[in-house]
């Protein structure tokens, strides 16, 4: 027998009670049972970006929250600073060179997270700078950025301030209103332990004034739209039925379980797993390594297509590779949403076994008990 256990840095394993929950009969949306639902939604994302701010849910992917935050926060005669430190942070480039947003990007060493120093140089060298984005988790490399730092500077300066947090929010510490950040958005299918197909936004009201200074190319994923409809809890164009009566079911046990307990357990596993990479003999990639996610670099002399798939095929355990100029180079495994510490450790068991059939030398059970060492102090 084999089971397949999804280690990707999303999408990630989701809880059957919300999978049932998306086979149930389907509903209309024009009605109270919508409006409630979605009132109760905003109620519990609230909660999970710690802010009062207005919480919208856009039908797509992280990048349809993405896409609308730039574009709505940054109208013409803005200009955008994008702090790139990875694949991720590249997107949201992408995003203002399709609606040609006046942007320019800030180069980080790939693995390390946005530096203050650097963002308040940069502003320096361009007044016209008023908006900065900086992805809070970035997935690619596993680089952890100290955005409460940067809201502090941005802050100062009276510029906004855009958090990508697909890979932050509901796993690591993220206070909004106390921090200042400005824009926090997050997709479903990482952290928040749901299939794809949603993406979310919290806008403060200092990213409102911004929102209605000025006309902006945008139709779909219009924050305007989002935000009128909100007013009465529906949703400016079909919205996902299925998907938004999981978001509830799952977002309703994240708050039953605390955002505080299940940060502390994300920052187990990731120290967990980063203890067996030191034990077995390998590296962790990333200088600045966040908790939601590790990647290890490949040894040398390892197929890392050889060990991906091994993984899969023989051991059941889907973990991701590299991308971009990573490619080739890590593995990476995912501590977020419904994964635990004896998940984790047949992930490092497996990853054991599969370095050794390729010949890396290892002695077998090192990296677990590394690892289990870890979670029995924690359990304690
Ligand atoms: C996954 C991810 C995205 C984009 O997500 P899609 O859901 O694929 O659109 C953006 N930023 C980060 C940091 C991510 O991890």
């Amino acid at each position: 027998m084999q089971k397949l256990r999804l280690f990707t840095p999303g999408p990630t394993m989701v809880p059957e009670n919300v999978l049932l929950e998306m086979a149930r009969p389907m509903e209309h949306h024009r009605t109270a049972w919508y409006r409630d639902l979605h009132k109760e939604l905003c109620e519990l994302l609230r909660y999970v970006f710690q802010t009062q701010a207005t919480c919208l849910t856009f039908t797509g992917s992280g990048t349809s929250a993405m896409e609308a935050a730039i574009v709505g926060c940054c109208p013409q005669g803005h200009k955008s600073l994008v702090v790139v430190n990875g694949k991720f942070a590249e997107r949201w480039v992408q995003v203002c060179a399709a609606f040609a947003i006046d942007h320019t990007s800030l180069d980080v060493e790939w693995g390390h997270g946005a530096g203050v120093a650097d963002i308040s140089k940069a502003m320096d060298a361009d007044p016209k700078i008023d908006t900065v984005v900086v992805v809070h988790s970035e997935t690619s490399t596993t680089a952890l950025t100290d955005v409460e730092a940067i809201a502090r500077l941005t802050r100062e300066r009276g510029a906004l301030l855009i958090v990508d947090g697909i890979t932050a929010v509901g796993a690591l510490p993220v206070r909004m209103d106390d921090w200042g950040v400005d824009v926090y958005v997050t997709g479903s299918q990482k952290a928040l332990m749901l299939p794809p197909g949603l993406g979310f936004a919290a806008v403060n009201d200092r990213a409102w004034e911004r929102i209605d200074s000025g006309r902006t190319p945008t139709l779909y994923n219009d924050l305007k739209a989002y935000r009128k409809s909100l007013e009465t809890f529906d949703a400016p164009y079909t919205p996902a039925v299925s998907l938004m009566r999981a978001a509830l079911c799952a977002l309703r046990s994240i708050k039953d379980r605390t955002l505080e307990s299940i940060w502390q357990e994300t920052t187990m596993l990731a120290r967990a797993t980063r203890a067996a990479v030191v034990a077995m003999g390998l590296k962790v990639y990333a200088a600045d390594p966040v908790d939601s996610v590790t990647a290890i670099m490949v040894p040398s002399g390892v197929d890392e297509a050889a060990l991906r798939k091994t993984m899969r095929s023989r051991h059941g355990f889907q973990i991701a590779g590299g991308q971009g100029k990573l490619k080739g180079n890590i593995i990476r495994f995912s501590h977020m949403g419904y994964v635990d510490a004896f998940d984790t450790l047949g992930a490092i068991a497996a990853l054991e076994i599969t370095l050794k059939g390729l010949g890396f030398d290892i002695e077998i059970g090192i990296g677990v008990t590394a690892a289990q060492r870890v979670f029995a102090e924690a359990m304690e």
